[in-house]
């Protein structure tokens, strides 16, 4: 079929107006004796075209899925130039490699107006080769493309370059010139269902540990996915979900070993907070339709599609809801990856559950043939939930994650109301023992200091008995404002009983603490209170000395305060 076609006069025309001819093929074949094949045809008729092809998970022609075939994808250029490169992955060097890579193609390159990668995620560590690469480019030409993928489950993909294939490495393809415009855009579509938890622990792309208990578990448990062999499948539609610099971020898991550690496609850094996502159809239709509105103004001659697997898993038959909208856009080719290459300003990066469209013209696209508006028309109105199946996936996970929200938001309150003092709403006793405690622990491993200050208004029986309990509680409440302003965030204000209370100074000697306690003194003795009253406070000042009791710094503390009530109060004593 493919030689009959180079035989028509439709290929031959195209083939004389063009300048260079840019050929894919995506390939449910991970026998590279196929691919040459088609490559050996191809080269007969066209021994300068570039000539690229790719294992996937699903093949994307005309807008529409297809499984296990072959897609040849041609583009003619008439203006612009393309030219390909080829490298083999090298382990534990991949960061380096980009930035030659990069450097390579901008050295032997006039003009980039966009390169293409195609790469292989399961077998190199592709986005340290990226972190390269954005290191190793001066221009800001968009870049694109994804990770080849395998049907199988040993995960052995493969990419060609002209006759050179590798299962293992990095292709690009430099489109070259002023002529050609590349427009990028991607979306995600996927929603958090789980709490917020903690990376704890990782080691390069493996996340070794996740609330300080083994990254597998929290798989395990939500999902009750098992540690076998069929791990990625069952867990490829529930990436972890990340923010970073307000954009949020999908990363699937991709295999997990005996220790229960979990390998990523790029890596999760500790203290980077998470949670189990889940794609939402509706979103990810709407998102699809708002992106097909912005490429319609673009008006492109072709658009090509990196689309992550886990969306062809989430919506299954649907899933051509989502892209053959593209098709009456312009002539839609592509694949079903494993990570999506995209660039935002000069930063490549691999992405996770993404789509990443494409549209190139050197011109604008062909106005639309009679009857093709209608067709937008109609496809547009189709319902994307006619599936009862997509419908109650919208559903479920918009339930989950309303449930998990109430229930942190009313975890966080049973925390604040455990640890805060009801009148004050400064912290109380309980919860300053448990922060000191912290505080010796950290001080006696790293050698620092903290202090604490122990202060006690000056006469307060008085304000009750002349004023009433009810002024005196005011008067509480707005003391802990003013001291609130007075110390930095870290430090922990507490209401240690009545009218005293316990602020705890960490990273903070005896002589700072001091200034500190000089000033709220001297904020307090300035302020007038409620109905104009003036009230004072004293102060016992003191350091932590390691390998002390809580006890023994707190009855120092005591005494420092005590001192300073027999001196006349209104000052502060270091003891
Ligand atoms: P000084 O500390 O300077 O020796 O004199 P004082 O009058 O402040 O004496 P003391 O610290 O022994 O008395 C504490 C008083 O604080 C007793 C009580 O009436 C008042 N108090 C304690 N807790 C509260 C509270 O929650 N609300 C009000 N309004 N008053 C309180
Ligand atoms: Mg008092
Ligand atoms: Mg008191």
């Amino acid at each position: 079929m493919l030689n009959q076609y180079l035989q028509t006069d439709e290929f031959k025309n195209h083939l004389n107006c063009s300048v260079s001819v840019f050929v894919q093929i995506f390939s449910s074949d991970r026998d590279p004796s196929w691919m040459m094949e088609i490559e050996a045809a191809l080269r007969g008729t066209m021994p300068e075209g570039v000539i690229v092809g790719v294992t996937t998970m699903g093949e994307i022609a005309e807008g529409r899925l297809l499984i296990n075939t072959t897609v040849i994808s041609l583009a003619f250029f008439e203006k612009t130039r393309i030219q390909g490169f080829l490298i083999k992955g090298d382990n534990g060097n991949e960061r380096n490699q980009g930035y030659d890579f990069s450097q390579k193609i901008e050295m032997t390159c006039p003009k980039i107006a966009g390169i293409m990668l195609l790469a292989t995620p399961f077998t190199m560590n592709v986005a340290d080769f990226l972190n390269g690469f954005s290191a190793g480019r001066s221009g800001n030409y968009p870049v694109f493309g994804g990770g080849a993928g395998d049907y199988e489950v040993e995960q052995r993909p493969l990419i060609v370059l002209n006759g050179n294939d590798t299962p293992k490495g990095v292709l690009a393809v430099v489109f070259i010139g002023s002529d050609i415009q590349i427009d990028l855009h991607t979306y995600l579509g996927w929603q958090p269902l789980s709490k917020e938890m903690m990376i704890t622990e990782t080691d390069g792309l493996w996340v070794k540990k996740i609330d300080n208990e083994p990254a597998f578990e929290v798989f395990h448990r939500y999902l009750d996915i098992q540690n076998d062999r069929d791990f990625f499948l069952n867990v490829l539609e529930f990436p972890l979900l990340h923010k970073r610099n307000g954009i949020q971020y999908a990363k699937v898991p991709m295999e997990v070993n005996e220790e229960n550690a979990i390998k990523f496609i790029t890596n999760l850094e500790v203290g980077e907070m998470v949670c189990i996502g889940y794609g939402n159809p509706s979103v990810m239709i709407e998102k699809a339709n708002d992106i097909q509105n912005r490429i319609q103004t673009f008006n492109p001659e072709a658009i090509f599609l990196y689309s992550c697997i886990c969306r062809r898993f989430l919506l299954q038959s649907e899933v051509d809801l989502e892209t053959s909208p593209f098709e009456t856009i312009a002539p839609t080719s592509g694949f079903y990856t494993f990570g999506e290459i995209y660039s935002q300003g000069k930063y490549v990066m691999l992405l996770n559950a993404t789509m990443v469209a494409v549209s190139m013209k050197e011109r604008d696209g062909k106005k639309l043939a009679e009857g093709t508006e209608k067709r937008i028309e109609k496809l547009k109105s189709l319902d994307p939930f006619a599936s009862q199946h997509t419908r109650i996936i919208s559903r479920l996970v918009n339930f989950i994650r309303v449930v998990t929200e109430e229930l942190e938001d009313a975890n966080m309150e049973a925390r604040r109301l455990a640890e805060r003092d009801f009148l004050t709403q400064a912290y109380n006793r309980m919860k300053a023992h448990e922060f000191i405690e912290n505080e010796m622990k950290r001080c006696d491993r790293y050698g620092f200091e903290f202090s604490i200050i122990m202060l006690d208004m000056d006469y307060f029986k008085k304000v009750n008995d002349t004023y009433g309990h009810n002024l005196g509680d005011e008067i509480l409440i707005q003391l802990v404002r003013l001291m609130s302003l007075e110390i930095r965030t870290i430090d922990m204000l507490s209401r240690w009983g009545g009218e005293e209370f316990l602020i705890i100074m960490p990273m903070t000697d005896s002589d700072g603490a001091k200034i500190t306690a000089e000033r709220i003194r001297s904020v307090v003795e300035q302020t007038r209170f409620k109905r104009g009253l003036s009230q004072t406070c004293s102060f016992g000042v003191t350091a932590y000395k390691k390998g002390e009791s809580i006890e023994t710094l707190i009855d120092r503390g005591d005494k420092a305060l005590y001192e300073a009530k027999i001196r006349g109060r209104n000052c502060v004593i270091t003891k």
